[in-house]
């Protein structure tokens, strides 16, 4: 019996899993002519972007409720290593280490938050990368709101003001008013002169807007130089009272990408061709976060669920083909937009790699509130016919806005 291994079940990982059982389906193979086993350190399926939202529930749901019903396997493990020459894995898990061997590797691994070696940051800061990271934040600002007033303890100062920091940041006031904190401060900080600076300059007044409105300041063209348990010290010389920091500058691929001899981008990603084979790396498919590739033939992939997604259906539609030596399909998407949340205010929606303002406020927000919380969901009913129709190696229309006008 030849075994895929699929290393990682969020946005990539899960859609290949699920692409790659559709696709043994397809040819009439069962689980005795290929093995397809995750292997995933969390239990569940973490629905990532929502983990800056106020309410957390429904966003990391089960594995065994997706995989199942579609004969996949998975194994609760960290993967410890990858040896692409001897095809194997290395597992640490509850009862040691675990040595697992494949005939296909699907790397799904994604990317993790980078922090810096500034003083006091790990020890007093919080984040929204993992499910786990979201719900300490929850709990923590939970206790804060039931304390007495100190110095600091309505104070959120939020690093990076890129995508995330900017959703953490105008979704912050209310997730403070959840937690019993009604006179939150949120300040955000970073170190280019503008907010949104990866963004671009279309979507800044709207950006800008929505950062007024909900009385959110900045401290820009400045870096933090320390962190302790009183607030945040800035390189201006300025210090904020602070009991919350929320870390949001700065993702690479996972670390075990930089173990593998494969070509790497200076994001620590593995290059994929258009059939998500990792380049130099024998009987390896990569997707997600963890692999770039050129997507219409000009542009590099983003990191976003956007794209792992039909990256992940596409690795595990080819990983299957490529077993039982059917042909493989090539992944093009021709559009590119971005859904940045801004809280009470609303949405931002752009098109295109000059993110083009389509719409903001009320029309945008629906749009995101779907993506968030349909669009990217895999079917929950159980049924196999379900989950192997979301998985078809297609692309999907970009997602639709009531209004291409403001609020
Ligand atoms: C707060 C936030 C908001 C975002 N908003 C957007 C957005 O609006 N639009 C958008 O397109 N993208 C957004 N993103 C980015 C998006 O979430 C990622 O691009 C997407 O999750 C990538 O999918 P992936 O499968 O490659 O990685 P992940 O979804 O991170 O999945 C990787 C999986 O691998 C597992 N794993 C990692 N290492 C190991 C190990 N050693 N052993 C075992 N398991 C391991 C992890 O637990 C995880 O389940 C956002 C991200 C965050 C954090």
């Amino acid at each position: 019996m030849a075994r895929i291994l699929v290393l990682g079940a969020g946005f990539a990982g899960l859609w290949a899993a699920i692409g790659a059982a559709r696709k043994r389906h397809e040819l009439g193979k069962s689980r005795r002519d290929a093995e397809i086993l995750v292997v995933e350190r969390n239990p569940y399926h973490n629905i990532r972007v929502r983990n800056y939202e106020v309410d957390l529930s429904d966003a990391a749901i089960p594995l065994a409720e997706l995989l199942d019903p579609i004969g996949v396997d998975y194994k609760v493990a960290e993967v410890a290593a990858i040896d692409p020459a001897r095809q194997d894995v290395v597992l640490a898990t509850s009862r040691g280490r675990e040595v697992l061997r494949y005939d296909r590797l699907v790397l799904t691994l994604g990317s993790e938050l980078v922090r810096p070696a500034i003083a006091g940051l790990a020890a007093n800061s919080f984040d929204v990368d993992t499910y786990q990271a979201a719900v300490r934040l929850s709990d923590h600002l939970a206790a804060l709101g039931g304390q007495a007033a100190s110095p600091g303890r309505a104070t959120v100062v939020v690093v990076g003001a890129g995508f995330t920091g900017i959703e953490v940041a105008t979704e912050m006031p209310a997730k403070c008013a959840k937690a019993g904190i009604t006179d939150s401060r949120i300040i955000l900080v970073d170190p280019n002169p503008v907010v949104g600076a990866t963004i671009g300059d279309h979507g800044r007044p709207a950006i800008s807007e929505a950062l007024t409105a909900l009385a959110v300041e900045t401290r820009l063209g400045v870096k933090v130089s320390a962190v302790d348990a009183r607030g945040v010290t800035l390189d201006s010389g300025e210090f904020i009272p602070a009991q919350t920091l929320v870390w949001c500058a700065g993702m690479a691929a996972n670390p075990l990408a930089s173990t593998l001899a494969a070509e790497h981008d200076r994001l620590g990603r593995i290059e994929v061709d258009q059939f998500m084979r990792a380049k130099s790396l024998r009987n390896v498919f990569a997707a997600g976060d963890i692999a770039s590739c050129l997507i219409d033939g000009a542009h590099s992939t983003v990191m976003s669920c956007q794209f792992a997604r039909p990256m992940g259906r596409f690795a595990g539609h080819n990983v299957v083909a490529d077993l039982f030596d059917e042909p493989m399909l090539p992944l093009f998407i021709d559009w590119y937009v971005t859904v940045l949340d801004l809280g009470g205010w609303g949405a931002l929606y752009t098109v295109g790699w000059d993110r083009k303002v389509h719409s903001t406020g009320a029309a945008a927000k629906v749009t995101k509130q779907t993506i968030n919380h349909k669009r990217i969901y895999p079917p929950r009913n159980g049924n196999r016919e379900a989950l192997f129709d979301a998985a078809a190696p297609t692309i999907q229309a970009p997602p639709v806005t009531r209004a291409a006008s403001t609020s």
